[in-house]
């Protein structure tokens, strides 16, 4: 039975036992879709995240969808375009129940401009990472990542923990809501400044924010006093970040860790300029979008300005992966690259092991599915720190919305090893239904993004886009049920390509086979990706985990 969704009533979470499809392959990637859905930001215009990455190009492509999962059979592959269905083909009962290309466009046409008249005429959607590839699990998906970068933060510069820090950020969407709990998961007294009160009120009420403040003063001040107390606090503050960043600036505040997450990427669906409404700003996405990109691209340089002079005088400043400094360059701000990327400045050495967001969701719908995964992995990695201290903070703290989902960051071998476990699980019914796997693109083998994943490669390989490709087609051979391809970045286009894998553990003995080739090759290409960049953590993997690369 569908459970209700308080947050949109015409969007019921899915679950129970009951199938509409013909198997529990097409029945998961059925639920998934919809679950991206009860989860997003808008789903009344199939919005997922991330201002338009959608789950589907329109209404009448989510329809076709939708039928031909409950009508398909195991031995055919349904073939999505941008978010549209286009081809119902025989293949075999190992290959992919769906293949997706969505929002990829040829180099020298690549442009914001190019995506938006595109998408005006109806031809083109984009599927962010995670919603376009039905794979979104509301703001869980992104907080172990977030928590991850403050606690190595912590860890090289506060000693072992955020607490008595004070952490300033902005944007409360759909990713960028991870952070006010990422924070307090951290220790630290976290202020969110988003200039939509909806977004705030919302990370409010599924638990992710604890106070909003009525404005700048008091949320300084509420931030002060937990500073003082070492108390872990977070505070959202209505507001324009490119006048709050510089007005805290101005006051001689420095925060000691900075970031930022509006949707910086889209200069007209995203960001709000400063001095706009959001009315104004809606109207202008219609009938002015030359005269809002300007706009947007010239407070992002005022925003980025700021963050500079936070870093000038000693604050830990980074990009999180919402193309900011691009944007702020090319509106003037010459040394916006002097502000690190998250991926190379903390993470990389996790990545090159090829250890990253994995995520599995509950078909069943039941908490108590999840709860048994986390106690699976309490009992397979007890002397791995990070899946360890991880799970018991995420039980404590992260509500579920949603198909109750994990996430973890599992490296090679292990992802497989758990995730056979739990279709052992699933097989005797120790679990109440079967487990959907799946991860971020933001994963080692699945992403070229030269302003996020892959910048300053130590071989200078950032904007190669082999290895994604390469990965999706692995994934295609090695019998996933779900494999995807997505381009996009800023503005929608030419600034990455990334794929994404879906596998369904329904307790069979063809699931397992295809967990272990699947799970077991999509890392192994990460490991060989950054082996062939020559980093070292990589050729240990390979030594210590014999996986097969071809050393030229
Ligand atoms: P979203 O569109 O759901 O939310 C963006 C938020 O920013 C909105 O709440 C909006 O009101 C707010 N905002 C816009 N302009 C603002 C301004 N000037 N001042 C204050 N608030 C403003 O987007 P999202 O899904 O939360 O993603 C945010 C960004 O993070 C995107 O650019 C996305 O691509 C990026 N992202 C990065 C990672 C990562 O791995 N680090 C993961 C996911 C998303």
């Amino acid at each position: 039975m569908p459970k209700p969704n308080p947050r949109h009533p015409n969007f019921p979470i899915p679950g129970g036992p009951e199938l509409r499809a013909k198997g529990w392959r097409q029945e998961a990637l059925l639920r998934l879709l919809e679950n991206v859905l009860s989860v997003g930001e808008d789903p009344d215009n199939l919005v997922v995240y991330a201002a338009l990455g959608k789950a589907a190009r329109n209404w009448p492509s989510h329809r076709a969808i939708v039928k031909t999962l409950m009508e398909m059979d195991e031995d055919q592959t349904l073939v999505i375009q941008s978010g549209k269905p286009v081809g119902l083909l025989k293949t075999h009962a190992k290959a992919p129940l769906v293949i997706m290309a969505n929002c990829n466009i040829v180099g020298q046409w690549a442009k914001a401009e190019v995506f938006y008249e595109l998408q005006r005429e109806g031809l083109i959607c984009w599927g962010g990472l995670t919603a376009g590839a039905w794979q979104y699990i509301g703001s869980q998906g992104v907080i172990q990542g977030t928590y991850e970068i403050f606690m190595r933060i912590a860890e090289r510069r506060f000693g072992s923990d955020l607490s008595g820090r004070f952490v300033l950020t902005a944007g409360l969407g759909g990713m960028g809501g991870a952070q006010p709990l990422a924070g307090r998961m951290a220790g630290a007294a976290i202020l969110c400044v988003d200039i939509d009160p909806e977004r705030a009120r919302k990370r409010q009420q599924v638990g992710y924010l604890q106070e909003i403040a009525p404005d700048l003063n008091t949320a300084l001040a509420m931030v002060d006093a937990a500073v003082k107390e070492k108390r872990a606090l977070s505070v959202g503050l209505v507001g324009n970040a490119a006048e709050i960043y510089p007005e805290i600036s101005r006051r001689g505040i420095v925060p000691d860790v900075v970031t930022d997450q509006t949707s910086a990427h889209d200069l007209v669906y995203g960001y709000v300029p400063k001095g706009m409404s959001l009315d104004q700003v809606r109207s202008l996405r219609e009938h002015g979008q030359g005269q809002l990109m300007a706009a947007s691209r010239a407070s992002i340089a005022e925003h980025v300005k700021a963050m500079l002079e936070f870093q000038k005088k000693g604050a830990e400043v980074f990009d999180n992966g919402n193309l900011i400094r691009t944007q702020a360059r090319e509106g003037g701000v010459a040394n916006a690259f002097d502000i690190p990327i998250f991926t190379e400045a903390y993470l990389r050495p996790l990545f090159a092991r090829a250890i990253g967001p994995f995520r599995w969701m509950a078909l069943s719908g039941e908490e108590s599915d999840i709860a048994r995964t986390d106690d699976l992995l309490l009992e397979m990695f007890p002397d791995n720190r990070i899946i360890t201290n991880w799970i018991r903070l995420a039980r404590q703290h992260i509500p579920f919305e949603g198909l109750p989902a994990r996430i973890a960051w599992l490296g090679h071998g292990e992802r497989t090893a758990l995730a056979r476990h739990v279709n052992q699980l699933v097989a005797s019914g120790e679990l109440k239904g079967p487990i959907a796997f799946s991860r971020d693109h933001l994963d080692a083998g699945a992403m070229a993004h030269p302003n996020i994943m892959t910048e300053r490669m130590k071989d200078g390989s950032d904007a190669i886009a082999d290895w994604p490709l390469l990965d999706a087609m692995l994934l295609c051979s090695s019998m996933a049920d779900l494999v995807v391809i997505h381009s996009g970045g800023g503005g929608y286009a030419g600034y990455m390509t990334s794929c994404g894998v879906t596998v369904v553990a329904d307790g069979t003995k063809a699931a397992d086979e295809r967990l272990d080739h699947a799970l077991t090759n999509d890392t192994s290409l990460g490991v060989i990706r950054y082996a062939d960049a020559g980093y070292d953590e990589s050729f240990e993997e390979i030594a210590a985990k014999g996986i097969g690369h071809v050393k030229v």
